[in-house]
């Protein structure tokens, strides 16, 4: 049998029940894809409530879909919950309620990934029927241990390039995580999806002559990354049994139809993964636009971990006003509809959607 690239289907929220609406034959099935040419999502994890940099993600991939010109543009926030031992109970709860009091409210109910594992599942099977995904038996001292052997030693916060021990075989150790094989090139993947009628997209190119993924972004410009010695080969399902979150994001990305994602620029770094897990499983690749960061008073970037404060959405046009102020839009005064207004008409002259 050969193996059909179906995109993975979401849950039909809202459908399906008697009351739901027929879908007349011929008519599109799924409001994903069919409502208009822009879908954005900005997708949170529930590690605690927002702050002042997480507003800063959200307020501007709103911004880029109420912008985008397209009549049916959805806005749409998947909750990302997959990591559940770092997952605080409520924060998804309290994360809608200060999106909701900044006056961004998603056009879809939202999702959570921690009721999505079937997806991921199929999705890693696709992977590892193809010959593209591996057992690895490493821990992380053991893959420590091994690129000191070869006289690497990872850069401070750097991740550690896994250096391909379990490629060929376990040894006898016991399996604790899949890993994709970022040796096979993207070009092969293509060639083993013959039916797959994968659109190349002009915003992510593979160069043949350095083994170099090179893609667009919207605000950062060229960029390029060899994932195979950056990275090397990237976990699929850690070692606890928990989807990896580079294939949960490409899974959901794709179900949901998503074609812009527009995210903090900590996670540019991680783009160049996802783009090769969407040629491994036949799947478009989304323009991408990495917004500036927020820094704390010693430089690191603010975030739950080290210390950031929750967003104070007493205020909201004054947590958005200071959110605007990242992105490079004028203060707005009067209210939180009105202020928005005014930043969705600046947008468009900022950050063009155009290489
Ligand atoms: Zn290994």
């Amino acid at each position: 049998m050969p193996h059909h690239p179906t995109p993975p289907v979401p849950p039909r929220i809202g459908s399906g029940g008697p009351d739901s609406p027929r879908i007349e034959p011929g008519a599109p099935a799924s409001t994903h894809r069919s409502a208009g040419r822009y879908v954005g999502r900005f997708a949170p994890s529930p590690t605690g409530p927002l702050h002042a940099g997480s507003l800063v993600a959200a307020l501007a991939s709103w911004l880029d879909a109420r912008a985008s010109g397209h009549s049916g543009n959805r806005w749409l926030v998947r909750i990302e919950d997959l990591d559940l031992p770092r997952c605080v109970p409520g924060a998804d709860h309290t994360i809608l309620g200060q999106l909701a009091a900044c006056g961004l409210v998603p056009d879809e109910p939202p999702v959570w990934q921690s009721t999505r594992t079937p997806l991921y599942e199929r999705a890693l099977q696709q992977l590892i029927d193809h010959g593209w995904a591996y057992r690895c038996g490493c821990s992380r001292k053991a893959i420590a241990a091994a690129l000191a052997a070869r006289g690497e030693t990872p850069a401070r916060h750097g991740e550690l390039a896994y250096p391909g021990t379990c490629r060929d075989g376990l040894h006898g150790r016991a399996a604790r995580a899949w890993r994709l094989r970022t040796d096979v090139i993207p070009p092969f993947f293509e060639q083993n999806w013959p039916s797959a009628p994968v659109k190349r997209s002009k915003f992510a190119t593979f160069s043949g002559s350095n083994d170099a993924l090179r893609w667009h972004d919207r605000r950062l410009g060229a960029q390029q990354q060899n994932v195979a010695l950056t990275v090397g080969d990237f976990v699929l399902q850690r070692a606890d049994g928990y989807f990896a979150y580079q294939l949960a994001v490409v899974v959901d990305d794709a179900a949901q139809g998503v074609t812009d994602v527009v995210r903090g620029e900590d996670l540019a770094d991680n783009t160049p993964r996802q783009i090769l897990l969407q040629r491994a499983l036949a799947l478009p690749t989304p323009r991408y636009l990495h917004t500036p960061l927020v820094r704390g008073a010693n430089g690191e970037k603010l975030s739950k971990q080290n210390g950031a404060q929750a967003l104070d959405t007493s205020d909201p046009l004054r947590a958005l006003n200071q959110a605007a102020a990242v992105l490079g839009l004028t203060p707005a005064t009067a209210t939180v509809p009105a202020a928005l207004a005014t930043w969705v008409a600046q947008w468009h002259a900022l950050y063009n959607r155009e290489p």
